[in-house]
């Protein structure tokens, strides 16, 4: 199905639905625990695809045990094999799983959109390559830790417990992966509940690429099995991705504990736009930043703030490429716009949007056609919005866009500032000495300038204020799983 602006589109696209043939899915999955999949003694789930809402397979949960289980493997492993091996061979590992993802690439995105409801060009495009980018960049960097200027004789702390959210499942895991296991620590990972598929095809890699048992460990579950993980006795480092409400709970628990901590939470980004901004550019950047994955990202561009005296013709604009935008199929080539992940996350998007229309702000939706089954919400922007209404504050994590403006660049700068959240902003402008000038004073971790949502392994990406602490990515990314590492990866001034 396709959004149509009017009848009067009489060139459309044929359906273009890539092929499921490639998946080879169990119907049931269990728990990859030191080197094989062994049941879960929690109680199992269903993984659906939100786009029609049909079952995908049956998934393990852990429970107390099984997390006691996938701990003491790591810690096995970590002891017994990865802490003596070379820089080198830890390397190697590394490029073997890099090249083992882009050899599976096409498996992967296919399960992916299916599982999460992403759109085929997007897992396809943007997240695998990514994912195999992430453990390139990291594999290189394991025999050179006492080159990445973060002091000397730097150490593994020894086994990390990571959780990581539904939206990018397979990359938020790479993200995770591949800097611990460069720096020499063990691993037991936990994905979102709503999207395990992918991580569970990522644990065949790992048995291809023979990671020695026990190094990487896969356990299933919801928010209770994460909460045993962090909390576990034994771990050294605590790595999550997911809500602020969690991340702030996670903090509390670990304080004191003395495992190391990074925190990659919420956020409200400004995508500001001034006048003098190359119009064409950003309103595809617009559009990128808050439509990409269904807005279902934690740097989207959700605030949009833009100069008075053009917010006639940039929401016009927008509008009118809006109209233009597939919503449909997850599988098909053709689709911008996939499905809201889950039920909950629907309910969520809605209620904030009604909200919205009772705090006094303007709505508009997209026209088109909402599927009978799965999960959907057309693209919307709300006009109107002032900095007190709920959507201009909240994370919506869906495909919503709030417009605000300004006057002034002192203005752009206050408005982008007054938010709990320190995430990402985005710049538009002609003027390079603006954009120096404005994202200095902007207090956010990412800052893109006329471009949005652009990502690197080289990069450090985290936040400020509460969207956590910690850089992902980068050197910085390196000097979370070490002891002894100068450079701060932590600061959250
Ligand atoms: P969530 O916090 O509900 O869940 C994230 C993960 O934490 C899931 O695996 C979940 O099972 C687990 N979890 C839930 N309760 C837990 C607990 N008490 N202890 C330990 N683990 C627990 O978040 P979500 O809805 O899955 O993800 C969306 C959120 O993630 C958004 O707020 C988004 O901004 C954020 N996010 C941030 C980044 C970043 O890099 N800053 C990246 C992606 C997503």
């Amino acid at each position: 199905m396709t959004m149509e602006a009017s009848n009067t589109r009489w060139l459309d696209y044929a359906p273009a639905p890539e092929s499921t043939s490639i998946l080879h899915l169990k119907k049931s999955y269990g728990l990859f625990i030191d080197g094989d999949f062994v049941a879960g003694s929690g109680r199992s789930f269903t993984t659906i695809s939100p786009a029609d809402e049909h079952s995908i397979a049956e998934i393990a949960s852990a429970d107390a045990g099984d997390v006691d289980r996938a701990v003491a493997a790591a810690r096995k492993a970590y002891n017994s094999t990865w802490s003596k091996l070379g820089g080198a061979d830890r390397g190697k590992y590394l490029y073997r799983i890099a090249r083992l993802v882009q050899e599976r690439a096409r498996e992967l995105a296919v399960a992916e959109s299916l599982d999460n409801g992403k759109p085929i060009k997007e897992s396809r495009d943007v997240d695998v390559p990514l994912v195999a980018a992430w453990f390139f960049y990291y594999a290189g960097w394991a025999d050179k830790l006492e080159h990445a200027g973060l002091g000397p004789n730097p150490r593994a702390l020894g086994v990390a417990a990571q959780v990581i959210p539904w939206n990018f499942p397979l990359l938020m895991l790479a993200w995770k992966i591949a800097p611990a296991l460069a720096a020499g620590n063990t691993v037991v990972i936990k994905p979102a509940e709503t999207t395990p598929l992918s991580a569970l095809i990522f644990a065949e890699i790992l048995q291809q690429a023979d990671l020695p048992n026990g190094v990487v460990n896969i356990i299933t579950g919801a928010g209770e099995t994460g909460s045993l993980l962090v909390n576990h006795p034994d771990v050294n480092k605590v790595a999550f991705t997911g809500s602020t409400a969690v991340g702030r709970a996670i903090a509390k628990s670990t304080a004191g504990t003395g495992k190391k901590l990074t925190l990659e939470l919420g956020g409200k980004a400004a995508n500001i736009v001034f006048d003098d901004a190359p119009i064409d550019q950003a309103i595809e950047g617009i559009v990128n930043g808050i439509f990409f994955n269904q807005g279902h990202v934690c740097c989207a561009g959700s605030r949009l703030l833009v100069q008075e005296n053009i917010e006639t013709e940039v929401v016009d604009r927008l509008k009118e490429r809006l109209v233009t935008l597939r919503m449909g199929d997850p599988l098909d080539k053709n689709t911008d716009i996939g499905a809201i992940n889950s039920r909950a996350q629907l309910d969520r998007i809605r209620a904030l949007s009604d909200i919205g229309e009772e705090e006094g702000a303007t709505r508009w939706s997209a026209p088109c056609e909402i599927p009978a089954k799965g999960f959907w919400f057309a693209p919307t922007i709300f006009t109107g919005v002032e900095t007190s209404h709920r959507i201009a504050r909240e994370e919506i994590f869906g495909p919503v866009l709030s417009v605000l403006t300004f006057r002034t660049p002192a203005e752009a700068i206050a408005k982008a500032n007054n938010t709990p959240y320190g995430l990402s902003a985005g710049i538009w402008s002609d003027k390079g000495s603006k954009v120096l000038a404005v994202a200095d004073k902007l207090r956010a971790g990412v800052i893109w300038a006329n471009t949005f949502n652009k990502f690197d392994p080289s990069s450090p990406f985290g936040g400020y204020k509460e969207s956590g602490y910690g850089r992902e990515g980068g050197r910085h990314g390196l000097a979370a799983y070490l002891t002894n590492a100068v450079l701060q990866s932590g600061a959250n001034k």
